[in-house]
């Protein structure tokens, strides 16, 4: 494991790849989350439900028992040490188990419930004595889909013959006689290919059409597309349910085409605050000089663990190189590594194995830091057109206001970047103070 955590010092440092602010793989952080997520996120917000008909009355559960699953299923659940339904849970379960089945668009951050929401609702709908496809469900890539399979083989832990087949490229194809699974999870393009092409597979008597993290699959060229042409070919009085994490138009747009008559299910995003965080700005000439500043912040402050952005993979890189030389123990956490290695990465940092973790962008999005107190940038996050990009500085220094705990930002500043602190504090119109690196006493 520790050779993941030490960058390679032969690479060569002339690559301009190196220079590039790595971009946020969507896919990628979402598996991450999966990965490193040990709870529910909380929400103080309100569900916001869209009814297809307004009229009809909207029935929520406070528990498990109140939806009358099968009991091994109930079994399952308690399992996996489920105790109550999550807010989403609570509305989008009666929902989706309803007589007659009605179609849900559901939205809400990752982390809410809702994978397992639609594997309850494909468990307690087949027929597990009946050895044929029964359910549908399409992931963004590969690595999704197992995701979502172990859900089905925890929670199916009870439900005999229960059994999932995987159609991800590079899977073993199945002969046709040989599909006797229930549950089918799989990436668009590999599902097309085995119906269409290789009629494989037969999806005359799927019940349950699960459509998983909508956001990362428009993002995926010719995915919703071909997400499109699956659901044409499904029974009509086939239950169509479809999830994303995040909401733009395009989202929406996309889950009206391929949901027909939904209900709509929406939990708001905790919004972030710099309320309980003071920040502070060093002023610096150099990268030489942000360094030092860093280490006598790191010496003058008992520091908890620390998590330090850099703006690119080249910076990232020649920091981590040098506090090591230095004798800290620091691990890097950059878009080259593969998900498994960064998933390895942050456990062993949440588990405290490492002080300092540093990082590009592509840690910033998704990847929950909260019980870290402190976050540096060592480089201040800008746009293309380099001006200061609020969004991802919020997102890397921001906590949620009811849940996150108190913390402390510091931003090394080289002199000719001062405007664009000066732009930050004006637009979060909070107030960013200057540090004197060499007298610590100013940080309480
Ligand atoms: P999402 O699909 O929205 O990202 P998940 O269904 O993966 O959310 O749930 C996030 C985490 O919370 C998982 O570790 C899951 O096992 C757990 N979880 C889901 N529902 C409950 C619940 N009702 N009670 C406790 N933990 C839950």
């Amino acid at each position: 494991v520790k050779n993941t955590t030490v960058p390679n010092l032969d690479d060569s440092m002339n690559n301009t790849e190196e220079d590039e602010v790595e971009v946020v793989d969507l896919a990628a952080n979402s598996l991450l989350n999966k990965l490193i997520r040990q709870s529910l996120v909380e929400s103080s917000h309100r569900v916001e439900v869209l009814q297809k008909d307004p009229s009809s009355p909207l029935y929520s559960v406070k528990t498990f028992e109140e939806l009358r699953l099968k009991e091994e299923l109930l079994k399952g659940i308690y399992a996996m040490g489920f105790n109550r339904p999550s807010k989403i849970q609570e509305m989008a379960l009666p929902m989706m188990l309803a007589h007659p089945p009605q179609n849900l668009i559901a939205q809400s951050q990752s982390g809410t419930g809702k994978t397992a929401a639609f594997v309850l609702a494909m468990l307690s709908r087949i027929d597990a004595s009946k050895p044929f496809l029964q359910c549908l469900c399409l992931a963004p890539t590969y690595e999704l889909a197992l995701q979502t399979g172990r859900v089905v083989e925890q929670m199916g832990k009870f439900c005999v013959d229960v059994r999932v087949l995987y159609a991800i490229r590079g899977n073993p194809i199945p002969r046709r006689a040989d599909v006797t699974q229930q549950i089918i999870i799989g990436t668009p393009g590999t599902i097309l290919d085995w119906y269409f092409k290789r009629k494989l597979i037969d999806l005359s008597k799927i019940c349950v059409f699960v459509l998983d993290e909508a956001d990362v699959m428009i993002a995926t060229q010719g995915f919703s597309d071909q997400s499109i042409r699956i659901q044409r070919v499904l029974p009509s009085e086939c239950q169509m349910l479809l999830f994303s994490a995040t909401f733009e138009d395009s989202v929406w747009q996309f889950a009206g085409r391929i949901i027909p008559d939904p209900n709509v299910i929406k939990l708001r995003k905790e919004e972030l605050t710099l309320n309980n965080i003071r920040q502070y700005y060093v002023l610096c000439e150099s990268r030489k000089d942000k360094y030092q500043a860093l280490c006598n912040i790191y010496g003058g402050i008992t520091i908890g663990q620390a998590i330090i952005f850099c703006q690119t993979r080249r910076n990232a890189k020649w920091l981590t190189v040098e506090m090591m030389q230095d004798g800290h123990q620091v691990s890097l956490l950059s878009g080259e590594l593969t998900v498994d290695q960064r998933a390895s990465i942050i456990q062993r940092f949440r588990d405290g194995k490492e002080k300092v973790l540093i990082t590009t962008n592509v840690c910033a999005r998704g990847i929950d830091v909260k019980q870290i107190t402190i976050v540096v940038n060592f480089d201040l996050p800008v746009n293309q057109s380099e001006e200061p990009d609020y969004e991802t500085y919020l997102h890397r220094i921001g906590r949620t206001g009811r849940f996150g705990k108190k913390g402390l930002a510091f931003n090394m500043i080289e002199v000719n970047k001062l405007p664009l602190l000066l732009k930050i504090q004006e637009h979060f119109n909070s107030s960013i103070k200057q540090l004197n690196p060499e007298d610590m006493d100013e940080i309480e």
